[in-house]
């Protein structure tokens, strides 16, 4: 079944996922409040709406793709006005789990329906189609959003009802942006121990020490070869969305009463280098400020 779909953000994500809904044959209305934005996914076949409100007129499902929460209530203000009753609104924006659950009440208020739909994978996996999407919605909505989302992505994981979405996908990074911190001081400790960068991978990663910034995103230049490391740290996935999400974990944690001390800290660590000499390097460059990476 195709939709009539309103697509609000078409940035570095919401661009290719746009474009992978026309691909599936969906009717595809888009805004963005950049030109440029709006004028490449006209070129992927979007229709170009003159705003927010008319890309969602005739729509029965709308995406938003934006940078924060504060965007996404300010969008569903023009938005839930300006679309037909029992519209469908999906925010795949990575967003704190309050906002999220603030905006999946003023649609349900105008009479829509919602879901949380963060995303894993980044702008690799939004133009692949192979993103990770996972879902907070009540089981009649999971159904009907499902198959949409199965256009841009390759697993689509129901995690609960309203919020669930969003609270996976600030768990999962915090997990990374904890372990990442991990790999690197183990890098910088072996170092001072004498220990070569390979051999030091060669042990953890195929023992307990094994994760995915190790494995995948190995902050060393040498190990892993698609790492950022060996191209000067060019993202990959940026410090500075790094710090957005601990911060959102770290924002959380608190609201829930959750000391969370090693997440707490990695927020505070990637807020400082995202700030600093992390401006516009990948995350794992983060073993630099650690007396690490002498190659
Ligand atoms: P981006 O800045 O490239 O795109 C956001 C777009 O939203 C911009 O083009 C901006 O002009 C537009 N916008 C802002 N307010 C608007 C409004 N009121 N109406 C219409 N358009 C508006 O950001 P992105 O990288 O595409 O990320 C989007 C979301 O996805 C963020 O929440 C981010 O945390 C999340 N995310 C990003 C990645 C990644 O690797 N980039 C990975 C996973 C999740």
């Amino acid at each position: 079944m195709t939709h009539a779909v309103g697509f609000i953000g078409l940035g570095n994500m919401g661009g290719p996922m746009a474009a992978n809904l026309v691909r599936a044959g969906h009717r595809v209305s888009g805004f963005d409040l950049a030109p440029e934005a709006l004028r490449q996914a006209a070129d992927a076949g979007v229709r170009p709406a003159a705003s927010a409100a008319d890309a969602v007129a005739g729509a029965d499902l709308v995406v938003t793709m934006l940078p924060a929460g504060r965007h996404v209530l300010a969008a569903y203000a023009d938005l839930l006005p300006a679309a037909r009753p029992g519209t469908l609104f999906v925010d795949c924006s990575t967003i704190d789990v309050a906002d999220a659950r603030a905006a999946h009440g003023l649609a349900l208020a105008a009479g829509h329906r919602a879901v949380d739909a963060p995303v894993s994978g980044g702008v690799p996996g939004a133009t692949a189609a192979s993103l990770t999407f996972m879902v907070g919605a009540a089981d009649g909505d999971f159904a009907d959003v499902e198959p949409v989302l199965a256009a841009m992505g390759r697993r689509i994981v129901h995690c609960g009802s309203s919020g669930a979405g969003q609270a996976a996908k600030i768990c999962n990074n915090m997990i990374l942006g904890i372990s990442m911190i991990a790999v690197s001081e183990a890098f910088v400790l072996g170092e001072s121990l004498g220990l070569s960068h390979q051999a030091l991978f060669d042990v953890a990663s195929t023992a307990s020490g094994q994760c995915w910034a190790l494995t995948t995103n190995c902050p060393v230049p040498g190990p892993v070869p698609a790492s950022p490391a060996n191209r000067d740290y060019l993202p990959g996935f940026a410090a500075a969305l790094m710090a957005k999400d601990l911060g959102l974990a770290a924002d959380a944690a608190k609201a829930a009463g959750v000391p969370a001390e090693l997440g707490v800290r990695a927020a505070e660590l990637f807020a400082d280098f995202a700030a600093g000499q992390g401006r516009g390097l990948d995350f794992s460059a983060i073993v630099t400020t650690l007396g690490g990476a002498r190659g």
